[in-house]
């Protein structure tokens, strides 16, 4: 495939939440020569990269002055089968959910309660994607990328990745060096359900017959997410814009005093989990609409974008709520998704 690059493209069909952005020059990458092509040729202009899935985790605030490279790299190929185990080797652009769909239907099990979130798979490690108590770290053996500035391609095992609670090597400490070309699963081939979720575990309470299997709660969450959700085909917006915060036994206990119906989980590390949905519905702002920007209706935790909104205005909204969060709670909100 030969390179091709458009300039002053209009980046508000590629964003989820629909904010207007040009980049400077802007291609589409099918394969690992094409992608190799398009980062030497930036060198070549010293020019920023910029590299683009399903846009469904970034605010762009500016015109982007380099260029952007659209990842569509595909395939999905079994590299090894065991007794209870499969490698499946997927390339960075093929689109999450319909990966997900497709190891259900072949009977590799793990990914179900990641169903339905927007993106592509390359991106999908960037911020260990989780959901209902599972994140994509649990079933992922390996990333292949594409080092920016060698052009080297090199292999990161789990551990080499630096998984955290949406977080990673690729969104910390690396962030811009490396393109993500393929993520190798290591999925099940006898089930093992993760129904923990309160939500899930209620959902999947309606089947009486017979014990819920795989499909079931792929269906379930597919369910609950679009009940709750909002579509960003129909309403802009980047999912979750806050992360939610940690705190240790003594603030938390601090924080119950003043807030007895204050929403908490237990972590692994012995912090506390705390609902930034709950605080910022208790504080008022759910439902709130600032000019073309708001936060959503039914979720407290997305902010959405009614039309024509900017990435400054969603900034704004985003600074006031979490200024009102620290005043309320004394606890920082973390902007989830990247900001350009
Ligand atoms: P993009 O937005 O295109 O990119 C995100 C970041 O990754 C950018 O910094 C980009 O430069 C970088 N990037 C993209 N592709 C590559 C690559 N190949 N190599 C290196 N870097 C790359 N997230 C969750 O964790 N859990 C959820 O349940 C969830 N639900 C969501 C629901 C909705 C309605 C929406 C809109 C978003 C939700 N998200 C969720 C956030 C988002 O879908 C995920 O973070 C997703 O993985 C982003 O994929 P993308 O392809 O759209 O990434
Ligand atoms: P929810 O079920 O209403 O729960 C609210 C919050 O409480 C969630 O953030 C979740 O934390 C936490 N929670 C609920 N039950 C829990 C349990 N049993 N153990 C530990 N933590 C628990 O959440 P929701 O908004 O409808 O979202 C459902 C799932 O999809 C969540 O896992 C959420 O993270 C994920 N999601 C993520 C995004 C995104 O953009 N990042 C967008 C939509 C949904 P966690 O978030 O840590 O799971």
């Amino acid at each position: 495939m030969t390179l091709s690059i458009d300039e002053q493209v209009d980046l508000q069909a590629y964003n989820t939440l629909r904010l207007p952005s040009k980049a400077r020059f802007f291609c589409r990458v099918h394969d690992l020569d094409t992608l190799r092509e398009a980062v030497t040729h930036a060198q070549s202009l010293n020019l920023p990269l910029l590299l683009l899935g399903g846009g469904s985790n970034m605010v762009l605030c500016h015109d982007f002055p380099g260029l952007c490279i659209l990842i569509e790299l595909t395939g999905i190929q079994r590299i090894d089968l065991s007794k209870n185990q499969v490698l499946v080797r997927v390339g960075a652009g093929e689109n999450w959910h319909r990966f997900v769909e497709t190891s259900i239907n072949q009977g590799y099990y793990g990914l179900e309660n990641l169903a339905l979130i927007p993106g592509t798979v390359g991106a999908a490690p960037v911020q260990n994607i989780g959901a209902y108590g599972v994140e994509i770290k649990d079933f992922l053996e390996s990333v292949e990328v594409l080092d920016l500035e060698s052009l080297e391609l090199r292999t990161f095992n789990r551990e080499a990745c630096g998984f955290g609670y949406r977080d990673s090597i690729f969104k910390g400490r690396l962030r811009d060096r490396y393109a993500i070309t393929s993520v190798t699963f290591r999925l099940n081939l006898k089930p093992s359900l993760a129904m923990g979720y309160g939500e899930l575990a209620q959902d999947l309470e309606a089947i009486k017959d017979r014990v819920p299997g795989p499909r079931d709660l792929f269906e379930a969450v597919c369910r609950i997410r679009a009940r709750k959700l909002p579509d960003p085909h129909l309403l802009a917006n980047a999912g979750s814009f806050f992360k939610n915060p940690l705190v240790d036994g003594n603030r938390l206990l601090q924080l119950q005093a003043q807030y007895p119906d204050l929403v908490s989980y237990p972590e692994p590390d012995g912090r506390f989990k705390l609902a930034a949905g709950w605080m910022i519905d208790r504080s008022g702002w759910k439902g709130v609409r600032e000019g073309a920007v708001g936060v959503h209706e039914h979720q407290a935790l997305v902010l959405v974008n009614y039309g024509q909104g900017r990435g400054v205005d969603i900034l704004r909204l985003a600074k006031a709520i979490q200024l009102d969060i620290f005043r309320r709670f004394q606890v920082e909100l973390e902007i989830e998704p990247r900001i350009y």
